[in-house]
């Protein structure tokens, strides 16, 4: 049976494309891999933010939707994203984030060390001690010995969490823990490979908007092993949709039983395919289908304000 091998990347909402920037890149220190617009609404940009390539298992992408309303936090959603740090790392990151005024609080969890905070828009999101062996992006304003090493995993909140594991179960997570409403679930895979359900009946239903995660984005190796998720999934009764070309790799998206968009992603063919790994980020990169439209999309698309 085939299994997914971790998270992709992370799809969140966010305000002005400008402040995403200085955040993830600058205070984080990940690498800007991506300025592109949303294939699906292309009049808002859509940033990846990863390791010096963006391999899957480092990225954290957002839609800007500067005029949206802030998103309600609850189940159906993922309700954290988690980054893995160096163990040992956690004073360094809890004066970094502090010198910029950002509260954050140290927490143990399943005997690992992590810092939880605030990013902007409210998006929650945590620093977990972990031994992950990938190197971080050796361009990025971080002192390499502390740097974020890619995804550490998310945490989904659902309102009963049986039929979301059942479904886990079938893309090869297995349960490894539990501490109160959070149960925990891992895949093999070199980054990402946590996955938290956390019951929370007490939530109410929660509402997509700026700061809140859109989706979660999962690994497979190729359109093969894609199409045959899709089968898999489709005889579950769940609603796939059709293949779509993402230009970076290619996607099927499902709503789990639990309400969280899920997404199955190839891990090919990568952030090179249209421009080179040194300036990567730099420049507005469009799809084929919308480059006759630059002139237009990029009058519309908002200035990014930053520094
Ligand atoms: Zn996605």
């Amino acid at each position: 049976m085939a299994t997914v091998s971790g998270i992709h990347h992370v799809t969140a909402i966010c305000d002005t494309a400008g402040q995403n920037i200085a955040f993830y890149a600058d205070l984080l220190g990940l690498r800007l891999v991506k300025r592109t617009v949303n294939f699906d609404a292309p009049d808002s940009y859509h940033l990846y933010y990863g390791d010096e390539t963006g391999r899957p298992g480092t990225l954290v992408t957002f839609f800007a939707w500067p005029d949206a309303l802030q998103g309600r936090l609850g189940t159906g959603q993922a309700e954290s994203i988690a980054f893995a740090v160096p163990p040992g790392s956690i004073e360094h990151w809890a004066d970094r984030v502090g010198r910029r005024g950002i509260n954050a609080e140290e927490v143990e969890r399943f005997d690992e060390r992590l810092l939880r905070f605030h990013g902007p828009d409210a998006l929650r999101l945590e620093l977990v001690e972990a031994e992950v062996d990938t190197e971080p992006w050796a361009g990025g304003s971080v002192d390499p010995e502390h740097a974020i090493r890619g995804l550490y995993g998310v945490t989904l909140a659902v309102e009963g969490y049986e039929r979301t594991a059942d479904l886990l179960g079938t893309m090869g997570y297995d349960p490894v823990g539990e501490e109160r409403d959070r149960f925990r679930y891992t895949v093999t895979g070199d980054a990402g490979s946590i996955l938290d359900v956390r019951c929370r009946p007490d939530l109410r239903r929660g509402r997509i908007g700026v700061g809140s995660v859109h989706h979660v984005a999962f690994r497979t190796a190729d359109g093969a092993s894609q199409r045959e998720w899709r089968e898999t999934l489709a005889e579950r009764g769940l609603d796939v949709t059709p293949v779509l070309d993402r230009k970076y790799f290619e996607s099927i998206y499902f709503r789990e039983p639990g309400g969280v968009l899920f997404e199955i992603a190839t891990d090919g063919p990568g952030f090179t395919v249209d421009e080179p790994e040194a300036s990567l980020g730099e420049e507005l990169q469009l799809p084929e289908w919308l480059e006759p439209r630059r002139a237009e999309i990029e009058r519309d698309l908002p200035m990014i304000f930053y520094r």
